[in-house]
């Protein structure tokens, strides 16, 4: 529910460094990519091994900023990489943090481009939102980022880096093993479709799961996607992480308007690619994102129809209160209808946590995050009337 408390989120601007930044980034590289790296900078083939081992753990257990920091190279070494490469992380403009503990950060990539990254703190974990892409080339109708045009994939180093931004932010870096982490999962649901840019994810996950750095267990890590669907059967076998589904409508007809990728791969096809998922089971379930838009898709009618459509998949059920935007032309469901639908949905069998909206008082919350440009858009009957067929 939107706060009615007075908005005071504590800002900080960060000043901008300048763009110097022109030799290769020695982040985002996978660990054999590294090794030859380094075999091109000259280093004897028989100290390469130790050398990449050594170099990663100050980039992703020490989270090494520098070279110099790196006191178990020889200062020749050192040298040597300070002359080869850079070590760039996205650069933090402004951190906002919520009245809830949120904190939302915008960063600035190469080429001036602005992503946001989202910190969730919980009881039990904290969840780190990232994003893939700057902008979205989808379109769906309830999203703010789908209102930004896209500008280009994000590189395996501005996702990962977004990991490391957060980690020294929360001073998380040289915590002992077992020690409890802030960052302790990672969702692919901040800007982009992560499944227009599966490689440079898979490549930056891949990362963030070696068990050498930053060792993420890939059960801590989900993707969502609006349905991409030749790109899912990869994702389980490449990445191996939990799948997240924007289902958000129960008829072809209506996800046409939500979802328009839907056009292109209908919902049988879609769950088709579901019950294939790699490794799928009940302790690993999909999870299917259902955004609440009042008078659009949520009514008894539709929560029947989506645990008829989902039968048979281990599935569970996520609940997203619409999150309003300017000039979306959408409206939240009451909780009252949320709570309906849930229980029917419930009473199926699967779970239906409702997602608390975290973060509205600085537009952290799901599908809030930063646009640049802005569709014009129609009245909330019109669209109703567009889903209705009428
Ligand atoms: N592009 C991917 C990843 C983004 S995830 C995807 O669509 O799955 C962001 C999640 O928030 C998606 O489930 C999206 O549908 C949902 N979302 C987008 N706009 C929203 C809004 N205004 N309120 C609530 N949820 C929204
Ligand atoms: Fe893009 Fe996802 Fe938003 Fe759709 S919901 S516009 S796919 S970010």
């Amino acid at each position: 529910m939107t706060s009615k408390t007075p908005i005071t989120p504590d800002v900080i601007t960060i000043p901008r460094k300048v763009d110097v930044d022109i030799l290769p980034n020695i982040i985002g590289l996978q660990k054999d990519a590294l090794a030859n790296a380094l075999n091109e900078i000259g280093i004897p083939a028989k100290q390469i091994k130790m050398r990449t081992a050594q170099i990663w753990q100050w980039l992703y257990v020490k989270g090494a900023q520098t070279f110099d920091e790196m006191t178990n190279l020889s200062k020749d070494f050192r040298t040597l990489l300070l002359k080869s490469f850079s070590i760039t992380r996205p650069e933090i403009i402004t951190r906002q943090i919520s009245n809830d503990g949120t904190r939302k950060y915008l960063l600035r990539v190469t080429g001036g481009h602005e992503v946001e990254a989202v910190f969730i703190p919980e009881k039990d974990r904290g969840t780190l939102c990232i994003s893939s892409q700057i902008g979205c080339t989808l379109t769906c109708t309830f999203c703010h980022t789908g209102t930004q045009k896209l500008v280009r994939n994000l590189t395996p180093a501005e996702i990962v880096g977004q990991i490391l931004i957060a980690r020294d932010d929360l001073e998380e870096w040289d915590k002992s093993a077992g020690e409890k982490r802030n960052v302790s999962n990672i969702v692919l649901m901040g800007m982009g479709e992560p499944l227009y840019n599966t490689n440079n994810v898979r490549d930056a996950m891949l990362i963030a799961m070696d068990n050498e750095g930053i060792a993420l267990s890939r059960r801590r890590i989900t993707l969502s996607t609006s349905g991409v669907v030749p790109e899912i059967i990869r994702t389980g076998s490449e990445i191996g992480c939990m799948l997240a589904i924007s289902f958000h409508a129960t008829t072809d007809e209506v996800r046409d308007v939500l979802v328009p990728i839907n056009r292109k791969h209908k919902i049988a096809e879609l769950l088709d690619a579901c019950r294939n998922y790699p490794k799928l089971s009940n302790s690993e379930r999909i999870t299917f994102e259902y955004v609440m838009l009042k008078g659009i898709n949520d009514s008894d009618d539709d929560a029947r129809r989506l645990v008829e459509l989902i039968s048979g998949i281990p599935a569970k059920i996520n609940l997203i209160p619409f999150n309003p935007w300017p000039g979306s032309g959408y409206e939240r469901s009451d909780w009252k209808r949320i709570e309906a639908f849930g229980d029917i949905v419930n009473k199926a069998g699967y779970a239906s946590p409702i997602r608390r909206p975290r973060g509205e008082d600085i537009m952290a919350a799901c599908g809030q995050l930063k646009s640049e440009t802005q569709r014009s858009r129609k009245s909330a009957k019109q669209m109703a009337d567009e889903v209705k067929g009428q």
